[in-house]
């Protein structure tokens, strides 16, 4: 397809609100994405995803603040004049139009395209979708994923700035998931137009997008790479959602510089303890470490014994459910890892990762802390 006028767009939100009545969907929302950028929010079902969306769409009023394109307002430019194509989740294809008139009926309505330059985007763009020889087909008779890349398609001729694409791989099978989405990546990067994608799976925004935006309730949680909202989550929330199998959370307090729970002990850096020393309320705190990070078989200081209830075989990996004096932790180990059930062994973790949280707030109380944690892991120069 041709690039030379395939612009895209940065898109801001300026305390974008958007209230129903009472109902707070949206409250003061402030990001920038920027030009090119694919953007995945990502949240619980009723976290506010699909109304962000829809604001920039034009789909729903803007209570309170503002969201622009370019650098302008969108308040009173009308949804076909912002330069955004949708892709829904029912993906609403005409069931009487063939795949190329689907395709091509909205660049009938809002363009002055001759009919030969609308074919010959179509078919541009059929190409690269790879469905040219489904052009003449009814959507009925097609599968989930072509009638996925016909929804896309009927968004790519349009040529937009931006992108809006809320939970478009929902109704495929996983495979077929895992593979669109390696697709729409390619196709991304490609024409690099400006992608806004909603989803509610975790993995799909921490595997496709170049920064997250985690929303809960309304409210940003996050608005940081895959990497930063994985390795150095905001908050409580950002941490349990992002990752799968969970992180594990366990009270504690602070003793000196020791962690203690409930059947572990845990000794971190004076410098950590000093760090979360200083920060430490009444409220109390909690460590959060990820089964990912979890080895088992330690022996020495910071070893902490639990009791081995599932072993759970997850194919390249085993999932093992622990038990640490009647908390749960899970365990990501090795296929080979197989544990007797009833077993106690000992389970430890570097401290480079363990995340501590103020139990009041949810905040991170070590995100600066690992910040430099991980510049000191580079080599000297
Ligand atoms: P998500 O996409 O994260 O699942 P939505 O943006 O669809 O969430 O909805 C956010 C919240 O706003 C939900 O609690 C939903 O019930 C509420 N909501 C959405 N649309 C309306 C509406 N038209 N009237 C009243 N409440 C609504």
């Amino acid at each position: 397809m041709s690039n030379e006028n395939n612009s895209s767009a940065s898109v801001t939100f300026n305390d974008t609100r958007k209230t129903y009545d009472d109902f707070i969907a949206v409250d003061g929302f402030n990001a920038r994405i920027e030009a090119g950028e694919f953007i995945t929010i990502v949240g619980p079902s009723g976290s506010g995803k699909s109304t962000l969306l829809r604001m920039v769409a034009g789909l729903e009023e803007i209570s309170d603040g503002d969201i622009q394109i370019n650098g302008q307002s969108v308040k009173g430019v009308e949804p076909q004049q912002r330069g955004i194509a949708m892709v829904f989740q029912n993906y609403a294809l005409y069931p009487h139009m063939s795949v190329r008139k689907n395709m091509a009926y909205g660049l009938k309505l809002t363009t002055d395209l001759s009919g030969d330059d609308i074919d010959q985007r179509v078919r541009e763009t059929a190409a690269m979708l790879e469905i040219e020889d489904l052009l003449d087909d009814k959507p009925a008779n097609l599968s989930g994923g072509q009638q996925q890349r016909v929804a896309t398609g009927r968004a790519i001729v349009r040529d937009p700035e931006i992108f809006l694409m809320d939970e478009p791989l929902s109704n495929l099978d996983a495979k077929l998931k895992v593979h669109m989405r390696t697709e729409l990546q390619r196709l991304q990067e490609d024409l690099g137009t400006t992608t806004i994608y909603v989803t509610h799976d975790q993995e799909e925004a921490l595997t496709m997008s170049d920064r997250i935006v985690v929303l809960n309730e309304g409210e940003l949680q996050q608005f940081g790479t895959p990497e930063e909202v994985y390795d150095r989550p905001a908050n409580r929330f950002v941490a349990d959602f992002i990752g799968s199998p969970a992180m594990n959370f366990f009270d504690v307090e602070l003793n000196g510089s020791t962690l203690v729970g409930e059947g572990l002990e845990y000794s971190i850096p004076s410098s950590v303890a000093e760090t979360i020393g200083d920060t430490q309320t009444a409220s109390g705190l909690e460590l959060g470490i990820r089964p990912e990070d979890i080895r088992i078989e330690a022996t020495g200081e910071n070893a902490i014994p639990a009791t081995v209830d599932v072993v759970e075989n997850a194919g390249s990996d085993n999932y093992l459910y622990l038990d640490i004096d009647g908390q749960e932790c899970r365990v990501r180990a090795a296929s080979g890892v197989t544990p007797t059930v009833g077993e106690t062994l000992h389970v430890t973790f570097d401290p480079s990762d363990v995340h501590v949280f103020d139990t009041r707030t949810g905040e991170n109380l070590l995100v600066d802390e690992m910040e430099q944690a991980m510049v000191s892991d580079e080599p000297p120069a």
